[in-house]
């Protein structure tokens, strides 16, 4: 019997508890103090235990924090990633509608800036329709119960004939193969309104996930119009007008000048009627290019790639990677950087908003083989934050024979949730080793971790004080020993 590689212990000397998770199992425990010791004698290979003792082995046996074997754990471990590669339960195409932003974002150099605008690619109905037929030949492929459509950009509602268009065929397609369709749609949320959610909600329309980059006034600095317009009350109404109609999720982008606004933006989305609608409050950092010499004070360093190191080229910058809709977002994983999030997190909860974690983070999607992100030319690749690079390109939906993008896609079938550096790191199920993308940029090789170790351990720390609150107050885990 040995201890699984996978626990983590949270002393808590106030309550003389502590709280033990697993994140294989995803086992949580309260338990007194003295479980430490035991551990540590099991750790040591000791096997006389007394009849009390012998009651909380099984259990931590039956929960995952005792396992028979360490290979037997890895062995385990590896089935669970391959599974979660190779799960057809679902297929799900995240397609770039256009590239074009109406927004001028502080942070981002697409969108409304200079000829940005004149130059990014729009999907045309022609490309669309052969976006269908290629996804249509996935459902066949792979049978899934659920296809899930997320509609992105640049900002997908400047190219609404074209979301339109893919969100009817695709039903279609789903419809006579008896598949659910499933629709989340990431919008800076200007052009948002109930015709647009009337309009695709018959075809699954699940979520829509909007961004607010702080309070009022430094929204307006950081995501304003090209005249420097602020655009956070026309947001916001947009967000009332249709918040009886669709699960909103929050999302918000924070770097060190506008993070101690966020408190602000929650009060004020606390004191609103759609206060109780929103699905999900979810923060991360600015991605900003990366160059440690030039970064400006206040940047966190986390990159989305582009050709020859330079900054992401393709979908927002503001969004790629960004936590989105309850289950079903581009990327629920890649808010792994800041410990500031610590903090936001712990904020957006005491105003009751339900917020991720921090802990239950991977891995994510790029490790699915049945998840696509398609780009305005169809182009595909292995997740939005590789788009802004055409050689990260993995294939295309005209099935081109291309040796570069068949390259691609074998560095990509080759990318493993498990990595050789993390060893035996015990948020590896939870984690897979980081952001890719992150890693290709910063580290200059997506097969390597890009570590945020630190994020996860104050993520668990907050989850430990968290249910021993709630147990207190009997809505937790139960203690046991
Ligand atoms: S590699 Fe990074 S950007 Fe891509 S899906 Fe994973 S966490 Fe998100
Ligand atoms: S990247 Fe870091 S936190 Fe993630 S599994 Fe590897 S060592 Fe652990």
């Amino acid at each position: 019997m040995h201890l699984s590689k996978f626990n983590v212990q949270v002393p808590l000397p106030e309550r003389n508890e502590v709280f033990l998770m697993n994140t294989f199992s995803d086992a949580q425990l309260l338990a007194p103090a003295g479980l430490t010791g035991l551990l540590d004698r099991i750790a040591r290979g000791e096997s006389a235990f007394t009849a009390q003792e012998h009651e909380t082995v099984d259990t931590l046996l039956d929960n995952g924090f005792l396992v028979q074997s360490p290979e037997e754990e890895r062995a385990a471990l590896d089935l669970y990633f391959r599974d979660l590669r190779e799960d057809t339960g679902q297929l799900r195409v995240t397609v770039l509608t256009t590239l074009q932003c109406n927004f001028a974002c502080e942070y981002c150099f697409q969108g409304d800036h200079g000829d940005h605008n004149k130059f990014a690619e729009k999907m045309s109905l022609e490309t669309a329709a052969r976006v269908v037929d290629w996804i249509a030949g996935r459902l066949d492929e792979v049978r899934p119960e659920k296809f899930v459509l997320t509609l992105f950009g640049g900002e997908p509602l400047l190219n609404l004939p074209v979301a339109y268009d893919l969100a009817e065929r695709c039903q279609r397609e789903c419809e006579r193969r008896g598949v659910r369709q499933i629709i989340s749609l990431i919008t800076n949320g200007l052009l948002l309104t109930p015709e647009v959610v009337d309009r695709l909600t018959p075809y699954g329309l699940s979520g829509v996930k909007i961004t607010l980059d702080g309070d009022r006034e430094t929204h307006n600095r950081m995501r304003p119009l090209r005249g420097r317009q602020g655009t956070f009350d026309r947001i916001i109404e947009n967000v009332r007008r249709v918040a009886d109609k669709v699960a909103v999720t929050i999302g918000g982008n924070f770097d060190e000048s506008s993070a101690d606004s966020y408190p602000a933006l929650l009060d004020f989305l606390r004191e609103q009627d759609f206060a109780g609608k929103i699905a999900k409050v979810n923060f991360k950092p600015v991605i900003k290019p990366f160059d440690q010499a030039a970064a400006p004070k206040g940047v966190i360093p986390l990159t989305v790639v582009g050709d020859g190191g330079k900054p992401l080229n393709g979908t927002c910058m503001t969004t790629a990677g960004a936590g989105a809709l309850t289950g079903s977002g581009v990327c629920d994983s890649c808010h792994f950087a800041d410990e500031k999030m610590a903090f936001l997190r712990s904020e957006t909860r005491k105003r009751g908003f339900p917020t991720p974690d921090g802990v239950h983070m991977g891995p994510c999607e790029i490790h699915r083989r049945h998840a696509h992100t398609i780009g305005p030319d169809g182009s595909l690749y292995a997740c939005p934050g590789f788009t802004g690079s055409k050689t990260e390109s993995t294939g295309h939906i005209e099935w081109r024979a291309e040796e570069w993008r068949a390259a691609a896609a074998a560095r990509f079938e080759r990318l493993s949730p498990r990595k050789d550096e993390c060893a035996d790191c015990s948020f590896v199920p939870v984690c897979g080793g980081g952001c890719s993308v992150a890693a290709h940029t910063e580290l200059g090789d997506m097969h390597r971790p890009s570590c945020h170790k630190g994020a996860f351990e104050s993520a668990v720390f907050s989850l430990a004080e968290r249910t021993a609150t709630e147990v207190a107050v009997g809505a937790g885990p139960q203690a046991f020993g």
